[in-house]
């Protein structure tokens, strides 16, 4: 321990220290590119009506100061998302970085709308057999996609999920979902997209949308007694300048854990401000960390799973995933993420 951890460990409260941090932390979220070509509400960036605080957070990441962090995260190669709070397709290298990350063996998940997905990136991504794509559908009828994306663009949005699923073929990778955040303008075409959806794609993830305004998932239910957030233990968001954030939840950057360029990556996740935070979470002062008090967000970790109509269905309050069971050995244990491994084989799973 530092001295600058005596400062602020109350010696009444003391550190237990209960929970095992990997030096390097397993998911590594980075924001190539903080710039989007929609305005989704629902978004806890670009769905602000507050130009300047926009502003403040949009850009593009240096390609070469990333590639310094990837050599950094060489040896236990950690999951790796090169978007955070933007669109990965306009990533303006996105080849560029592809490349680094798959040269190096890294396994590379990514969340997109999909609207300027063609063919050549649909070749890259499978040729560099990046581990998975994740479309943002959220609607059945242009109608809703309106109200929740402000765009009436289904019919592109899902040209482009069946564009890489007849691109891919037979090919293993990547690994296909679409997604539904549900709110109160598309959460009655929440089942009729899971009917669309399965059996169609490796993954639908339904999830709930979180208030920036309130800082939690409001509709999130049968949390449980609070525990740390399990975040704090394996993700490290990095916005575009370098800065890690607490959560991927913090757009707008109200917390900063330090800089990986000047201190080092490993050194930010294992820092003063990272172990403060778990600190706090770990002896219950949710007060001291501003940013987390009023969150629910720590439940979504506490996964449920069953079997039915060829689908692991897993759940928690705050998400559920169909995982096509013929697709499970595409969800390994480098792109599990926060996921523990499936109890379930898919060799001793009958179909119910
Ligand atoms: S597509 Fe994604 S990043 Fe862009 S505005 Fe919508 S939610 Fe935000
Ligand atoms: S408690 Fe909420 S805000 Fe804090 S790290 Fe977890 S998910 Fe993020």
């Amino acid at each position: 321990m530092t001295k600058k951890l005596k400062n602020w460990v109350n010696p009444e409260i003391p550190w237990k220290n209960k929970k095992n941090v990997p030096k390097i932390p397993p998911r590594i979220l980075i924001d190539y590119a903080t710039r989007c070509n929609l305005r989704c509400p629902m978004c806890v960036v670009w769905g602000s009506e507050d130009e300047r605080k926009i502003d403040d957070v949009k850009g593009i990441m240096d390609v070469n100061k990333a590639r310094d962090l990837l050599d950094i995260v060489m040896k236990t190669k950690p999951m790796i998302q090169p978007n955070l709070w933007g669109e990965p397709l306009l990533i303006p290298e996105l080849e560029k970085v592809i490349f680094d990350l798959k040269s190096r063996n890294i396994p590379v998940v990514l969340n997109t709308n999909g609207l300027t997905l063609t063919s050549k990136i649909c070749q890259l991504f499978i040729s560099q057999k990046v581990d998975s794509i994740m479309f943002s559908v959220d609607a059945t009828t242009a109608e809703t996609l309106k109200k929740v994306r402000g765009i009436d663009k289904l019919e592109k949005i899902k040209k482009a999920v069946n564009l890489l699923l007849k691109e891919r073929g037979d090919t293993i990778l990547p690994r296909i979902g679409v997604s539904f955040t549900v709110q109160d303008t598309n959460k009655h075409e929440k089942d009729d997209f899971v009917k669309e959806w399965l059996g169609k794609v490796d993954v639908i993830r339904i999830g709930l949308m979180f208030d920036d305004s309130i800082g939690n998932y409001p509709e999130m239910v049968d949390m449980g007694k609070r525990k740390p957030c399990p975040a704090l233990y394996s993700t490290l968001p990095i916005h575009n300048d370098g800065t890690a954030r607490i959560c991927c939840l913090d757009g707008f950057r109200k917390t900063n854990m330090g800089n990986v360029y000047k201190e080092g990556l490993d050194k930010v996740w294992n820092g003063e401000e990272f172990n403060k935070a778990r600190y706090y979470h770990e002896t219950g002062q949710w007060d001291k960390v501003p940013f987390c008090e009023n969150c629910n967000g720590w439940a979504e970790f506490d996964y449920q799973e069953e079997v039915k109509d060829n689908h692991l269905i897993r759940f928690s309050p705050q998400y559920i995933y169909y995982n096509k069971i013929d697709k499970l050995e595409t969800w390994t244990k480098e792109t599990l993420g926060d996921h523990k491994e499936p109890k379930i084989k898919k060799n001793n799973i009958k179909k119910r």
